[in-house]
């Protein structure tokens, strides 16, 4: 008997046991730094000359692992693979499926500490945001597979005197899952688990900067009794294998969680269709985010302050959900910055390792440098009242930075920077707050902090974002709670964690039989 869904609670580090725990698996996580890792094509380990270097952002100098890298040909190996393992896969029975996600949960709740040591080193997570990470991840192990069992059961449609039906679900075929680095576990745990648990072999490439965490969930899955050739890890540089694993004719959906750029390349590609090809491709694109919380004259400054702070620091800004611009009404502007700034000097910036760091590194040089740049940008287009300092002598390191009075059409209120950085303006009303916060191509969130019930509920029909929220800040949506996945170019609102996700990589089918 399957227990209702609850999500995974957060490990509590005030308590000393909790933190002794992580501190023992951080100690021999270290031990396990620089190894290689393989390819993983039908259960075989291949090891290849060429690698992918992970190194840690908060050192430059440490390298987490060198993880071998796919080329065309062993892409092309791990579809035969799949094309295969689907004809198997799709025959087991749902329950059985359900429970290998169920097992890979059980074990990586067993090794939370050292899953959340690992993002430490391989993704730059302070201890609290690797430590939700990893519960998102078992999360979605865990809801996936009651999902599953559900929608096992089909939709009930009618019968007539000589007529029975039957409408269920079948598995769609083998696919390809393309995740980012910013929730190098969770993400890709759901991304990976909710197409197998449906039925479909998938190739996972993950990103190039988190792909031992990524080689981690591999192992784990394989430990719970997952087939071989179900779950083929073909890590590598996407210039190179990127476009071959969407183009090719034998993938059925394309799972992808990243940049506008990379998310509307793949959608694109995928509507040709190739020789040989005989289905159209489904795409989920779960794409970037310019998230926005609005203040209005009524709201509790201090939880204003304290919302705006936290979404926009919190990982370093490094969340597709994390606030960048606060447009606040002109009555309290003044008063929420002010809070707003006297918060942000209290947080920590330092070695994601230690604990009681708030704030570590950004992924890379490329991202650090993007941000440096958006830094210099916002100074021109607005004020510095905040931060500002960068440092990448020993590791990315960004300071929280604030800017205020910014035209609402700035630069640094419409792209994503992906850092910690969030913007000020002002409105005189209500429906200016409104029309600014609807004013870019991104929908992803959104907060409204307000007391005014008519203010949340023209907001609940006219602030135009995938996942809203009221009086809190616009990052940390739960599995099971707040489905994720926004409007606009932030894709295609698939809904992570939510009823109708397992639909996506899932064909209705009708059997109606006369007797
Ligand atoms: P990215 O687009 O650079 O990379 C994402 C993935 O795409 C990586 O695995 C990368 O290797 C791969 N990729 C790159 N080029 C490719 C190509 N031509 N063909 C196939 N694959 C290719 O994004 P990123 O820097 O890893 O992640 C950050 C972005 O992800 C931000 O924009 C953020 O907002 C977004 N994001 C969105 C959500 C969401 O749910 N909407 C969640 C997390 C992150």
């Amino acid at each position: 008997m399957v227990q209702p869904f609850t999500h995974e609670p957060f490990t509590n580090f005030k308590k000393e046991e909790n933190r002794k725990e992580l501190e023992g698996a951080l100690r021999s996580v270290r031990t396990e730094l620089g190894k290689d890792y393989p390819l993983v094509i039908n259960g075989e380990k291949v090891y290849t000359e060429d690698k992918l270097v992970s190194i840690n952002s908060a050192n430059k100098e440490e390298v987490v692992g060198n993880v071998s890298k796919a080329t065309k040909d062993h892409v092309e190996q791990a579809f035969q693979a799949a094309v295969e393992a689907y004809e198997t896969w799709r025959k087991v029975p749902v329950e059985d499926r359900a429970h290998v996600l169920f097992r890979a949960a059980a074990i990586v709740r067993r090794r939370k500490h050292e899953f959340s040591a690992w993002l430490i080193q391989d993704a730059g997570k302070p201890w609290d945001q690797a430590d939700g990470d990893i519960a998102e991840g078992i999360d979605f192990l865990e809801y996936y597979g009651r999902q599953m069992l559900e929608l096992d059961q089909g939709k009930h449609v009618e019968d007539r005197m000589t007529e029975n039906n039957k409408y269920f679900y079948k598995a769609m075929g083998p696919g390809v899952v393309i995740p980012p680095w910013n929730f190098a576990f969770a993400i890709v745990c759901g991304t990976v688990a909710a197409p197998i648990v449906a039925g479909n072999p998938v190739l996972l490439k993950p990103s190039e900067n988190t792909p031992v965490i990524a080689y981690k969930l591999v192992e784990v899955l394989e430990e719970a009794g997952l087939p071989k050739g179900v779950l083929n890890f073909v890590p590598g540089d996407p210039k190179e294998i990127g476009d071959y694993l969407v183009d090719h004719k034998d993938t059925h959906f394309i799972n992808f969680t990243g940049s506008r750029a990379t998310g509307v390349r793949i959608f694109e590609r995928a509507a040709k269709i190739q020789e040989g090809q005989q289905h159209l491709k489904r795409v989920v694109a779960e794409m970037g985010g310019k998230d926005t919380i609005i203040v209005d004259e009524t709201a509790d400054l201090d939880l204003a302050a304290e919302s705006i702070v936290h979404s926009a620091f919190g990982f370093s800004g490094q969340k597709c959900s994390a606030c960048s611009r606060a447009i606040i009404h002109e009555d309290v502007y003044d008063e929420v910055i002010r809070k707003s700034v006297e918060i942000a000097k209290t947080l920590t910036v330092g070695n994601p390792s230690e604990e009681n760091v708030y704030m570590a590194s950004v992924i890379n040089q490329a991202q650090f440098d993007k941000i440096k740049n958006y830094i210099e940008i916002g100074k021109e287009e607005g004020e510095l009242v905040f931060g500002g300092e960068t440092d990448d002598s020993k590791g990315f390191f960004i300071y929280p930075t604030i800017f205020k009075d910014l035209n609402p059409k700035a630069r640094i209120m419409q792209e994503e920077i992906f850092g910690p950085v969030v913007a000020f303006a002002k409105a005189k009303d209500f429906d200016e707050l409104l029309v600014i916060a609807n004013n870019t191509e991104y929908g992803l969130t959104g907060a409204v902090i307000s007391t005014n019930r008519n203010h949340l509920e023209r907001a609940r029909e006219d602030f135009h974002v995938g996942n809203l929220y009221f009086n809190r800040g616009c990052t940390a949506a739960i599995v099971g709670y707040q489905p994720f996945g926004g409007f606009k170019m932030s894709g295609t609102d698939s809904k992570a964690g939510g009823p109708d996700y397992l639909q996506h990589f899932l064909e209705a089918k009708i059997v109606s039989e006369q007797f």
